[in-house]
């Protein structure tokens, strides 16, 4: 089929969802590889590498992801690896849930957690209800401030609706071939289809699931949608609608302990509070440098992370025994992406998520040349086989991963391509995905200028 013509020129992704972009036009000079002499393709989109030798062929691979901001999140991070290395033999074993103790030791912890969270709510309550004397209103204003802002978490997000500018919902009205598409893709995973669709800006994708119903709502960010291919795309909504899969009994009550846990770090031990005291400092300095004001400052910040310890531990604790099935979930969601988008639609997606820097280099030469922005991130997702061919050795780098939860993309992508291959599900037609893209472009008309802006701050 030919390309649909929009108002905003050829959607150049609407050729042949499923057919890898060749490398003619991608790279039309030659450069000589600066350590073993070979002439290797170069072209101004894409990066230049050496298949020979290996030269550049890692630029923009993620950090490794253990270089956490605390011991915490480091040995978290061992921890979840050490899982993902487990719980992928198995899997290749054909292994069935792993043993169920760490998931009672985790929903013992839970219950202690949230147990001590009513009482805490309970003694709260009394202080406003018969606390008497000065100290009385001020304290319990103080009290009732604190336990909300620990406790913000348990909201459902339904009610959170209105708080700032979040991402827009779609009603089926606004995408009916959308929400067809995730309502088909939902039945394919066997899950219940998210209640609402949303679109944000960000390069991100996400379901929120609802803590006391059966309810998820998902968010598609327009950044990641437009430079994935198709196949990636079904292989992304697979990949989100697996995590609404069944993940066992008490899984809930550890969700719910871990939000409170993290509400009282995030209060004791806000990230941005060492910013705060630094310039505190400062302005002490320059006053001529009362030497209490700092000690003062940096005595409050001792004490308060003291009182986050027992939470930090509890969720170091919490994570430690549900890192298997976490991980788990992962190759889970993994294995129902590919059942919707076929065994190479999920490697195409799990490939294309190690491309921090590839795609964002395509898209700024294109916006610095004046090209439209929903062009630019598509041109970004019809890669070039030598491109693809580069992440491929990013991801089978064993550090690299998508970010703090997921298993390395090495595994991740190993465990597909052992386990029987698929192809993508028969009702994936092409006329139906050029449907959604011409629905999704439609979408965009307002959207253009902030996903313009955000591309432009992300490469700053
Ligand atoms: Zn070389
Ligand atoms: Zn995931």
């Amino acid at each position: 089929m030919g390309a649909p013509t929009t108002p905003y020129g050829a959607a150049v992704h609407l050729f042949d969802p499923f057919a890898p972009e060749p490398d003619a036009g991608h790279y039309p000079d030659l450069v000589l590889c600066p350590h073993c002499r070979r002439d290797v393709p170069a072209g101004p989109r894409w990066v230049t590498w050496c298949e020979g030798c290996g030269w550049n062929a890692l630029v923009g691979a993620p950090e490794p992801a253990t270089s956490g901001p605390s011991w915490a999140s480091r040995w978290t991070a061992r921890v979840r690896v050490r899982a993902a290395r487990r719980v992928h033999a198995e899997l290749l074993a054909g292994g069935g849930t792993g043993s169920p103790w760490p998931r009672r030791a985790a929903v013992a912890v839970a219950v202690v957690v949230l147990a001590l969270t009513v009482v805490q709510v309970g003694l709260v309550l009394l202080w406003v209800v018969r606390g008497s004397g000065f100290w009385h209103w001020p304290l319990a204003v103080l009290l009732v401030l604190l336990l909300a802002a620990v406790l913000r978490g348990l909201v459902p997000p339904s009610l959170e609706r209105g708080r700032g500018a979040g991402p827009d919902e779609l009603s089926p009205d606004d995408a009916p071939a959308l929400h067809a598409l995730v309502r088909d893709v939902a039945d394919l995973v066997g899950v219940v289809p998210p209640r609402r669709l949303r679109l944000s800006t960000q390069d991100n994708a996400w379901v929120s699931r609802e803590l006391y119903g059966r309810h998820v709502d998902l968010t598609l960010g327009l950044v990641l949608w437009g430079r994935l291919s198709w196949d990636a795309r079904l292989a992304l909504l697979g990949h989100e609608l697996g995590h609404c899969l069944p993940r066992g009994g008490g899984h809930r009550a550890v969700h719910a302990a871990g939000l409170v846990l993290r509400g009282w770090l995030r209060v004791l031990w806000p990230s941005g509070y060492d910013v705060a005291v630094m310039r505190y400092r400062s302005r002490w300095d320059r006053s001529g440098g009362l030497i209490g004001g700092p000690v003062l400052v940096w005595l409050a910040t001792v004490l308060q992370r003291l009182a986050a310890v027992p939470a930090l531990l509890a969720l170091v604790l919490l994570d430690r025994l549900e890192a298997s099935a976490s991980q788990r979930a992962e190759y889970a969601a993994d294995v129902a992406a590919a059942r919707v988008a076929g065994t190479p639609g999920a490697v195409a997606l799990l490939s294309g998520l190690v491309d921090p820097r590839g795609w964002l280099t395509s898209v700024s030469s294109a916006l610095r040349r004046d090209e439209d922005v929903w062009t630019a991130l598509a041109v970004a997702g019809r890669r070039p086989a030598r491109e693809t061919a580069r992440l491929r050795r990013i991801a089978r780098d064993e550090t690299v991963r998508v970010d703090a939860s997921h298993p390395p993309t090495a595994l991740r992508i190993d465990l597909l391509e052992r386990l029987p291959r698929t192809g993508p599900a028969a009702t994936m037609t092409p006329e139906r995905l050029a449907a959604v893209d011409r629905e999704v472009e439609g979408l965009l008309r307002t959207r253009r200028r902030a996903l313009t802006d955000r591309l432009l701050e992300s490469w700053v």
